[in-house]
């Protein structure tokens, strides 16, 4: 990740241990993405709960680097308001 922004030189480390606070932010991804499948494939398409569980931790760890940006990304987000690039 970069220290700076490299349009807007915005600080993206404000303090250390800045991003501890997107492990929350990860965790709701997870527990939204665990619940919405569950509810689409067992509740909605009857799918077997044994089959869903199977599925589900390999999915997880696909979706890993993808949550853990997002979930920075949106930590960032609540407390840095983007500026808009000057032309
Ligand atoms: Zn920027």
């Amino acid at each position: 990740m970069h220290e700076r922004c490299p349009h807007c030189d915005e600080n993206l480390i404000p303090e250390p241990g800045f991003y501890w606070g997107s492990m929350f932010v990860s965790y709701a991804f997870y527990t939204a993405y665990a619940l919405i499948t569950f509810w689409i494939l067992v509740t909605g398409l009857n799918l077997d709960l044994d089959y869903y569980l199977v599925g589900l931790i390999p999915t997880l760890l696909l979706l890993t680097p993808y949550f853990f940006r997002l979930a920075r990304r949106t930590w960032l987000s609540i407390f840095i308001k983007p500026r808009p690039h000057s032309a």
